[in-house]
């Protein structure tokens, strides 16, 4: 494997400052690239200097998955650079066709609101996006089993769709690169990361299962964080995590009959900002995931537990 720079930039996220990867291959290979902010592009500029690469050099850019945070620069080093940049081929229309002004998020995210049944004066500040500053990129599809050259190795795309639906890992003789797929400190979103998909839960614990197979003895790389080691233990406590809360959502439904907003309040306690979104989303995944196995059943938007399970 040609030498691998991990370098740190910030973004307002309760997941912490982005890990983004430089590997020396010809041509410069980067995974990820940051919020998408000036501060956070200056930031990256600053890295490639103190580690004396040349953003000039970036001639292919990965992306693990259509997140602001980690797609945010591409389209910068592309207008510069003319690098290729690469996703996984059911996200590419997130980066070609880029929400500029974050105004179709906002539409997504007031109707799920309704649905969710949650009161307007909580969701009332959460208008504000962030500053972004994106624009759209050219890009190219990856698909799963895909291998990309970098020197005298090979990068596999793994398809690990669950936090999106298009998150991929990167799998090297003794690397893996994870994006959000499975972070060392803390158990990735799963529901709020893609709401406009069904079935992220099922999705995400069949694919911790694919990476905890192929790469148990790698050296995990995420997309936050430092690298760390055990990906099979890793693995195997996030399993453990959801099935906690899919039990803990069962309890919390007992004999009542509950919108997903309620549900959240139970699971997280008093909700506020993102998190009211975050927080419901990752609840929404649980109850749509007990109500695929049948334990739980919807109408009109309100939950109950299923006549086996109560
Ligand atoms: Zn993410
Ligand atoms: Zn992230």
């Amino acid at each position: 494997m040609p030498p691998v720079h991990a370098l740190r930039v910030s973004n307002p996220f309760f997941e912490g400052a982005n890990t983004i990867y430089v590997i020396e291959s010809d041509p410069l290979t980067l995974i990820d690239t940051g919020v998408a902010t000036q501060i956070a592009y200056d930031r990256l500029i600053a890295q490639f200097e103190e580690n004396d690469l040349r953003i000039a050099d970036v001639g292919r850019i990965i992306l693990t998955h259509k997140h602001i945070d980690h797609i945010g620069n591409a389209w910068r080093i592309q207008e510069q650079t003319g690098a290729e940049v690469l996703i996984h081929e059911s996200e590419l229309k997130s980066i070609e066709n880029v929400d500029e002004q974050g105004d179709r998020f906002i539409t997504l995210l007031n109707r799920r609101f309704e649905v969710w049944d949650v009161p307007s004066r909580q969701y009332a500040d959460n208008k504000q996006m962030p500053p972004w500053e994106i624009k759209p990129t050219r890009g190219s599809a990856l698909q799963d089993g895909q291998k990309i050259d970098v020197g005298d190795e090979v990068l596999q795309v793994i398809h690990t769709p669950g936090h999106t639906m298009g998150s991929i890992c990167l799998l090297s003789e003794r690397h893996l690169f994870s994006g959000d797929h499975v972070l060392e400190k803390i158990s990735p979103n799963v529901g709020g990361g893609d709401i406009r998909q069904d079935g992220l839960l099922r999705h995400f614990l069949q694919s911790l299962q694919r990476v905890q197979d192929l790469a148990s003895s790698h050296l995990v790389m995420p997309g936050h964080g430092q690298p760390f080691e055990n990906v099979t233990q890793r693995c195997i406590d996030l399993a453990r995590h959801h099935e906690e809360r899919l039990l803990k959502t069962c309890e919390v439904l007992s004999d009542r009959t509950m919108s997903v907003y309620e549900v959240a309040s139970e699971l997280f306690g008093e909700l506020d900002d993102f998190h009211v979104f975050l927080g419901c989303a990752e609840a929404n995944a649980h109850l749509e995931y007990l109500v695929e196995e049948g334990l739980v059943e919807k109408d009109e938007n309100r939950y109950r537990l299923g006549a086996q399970t109560s």
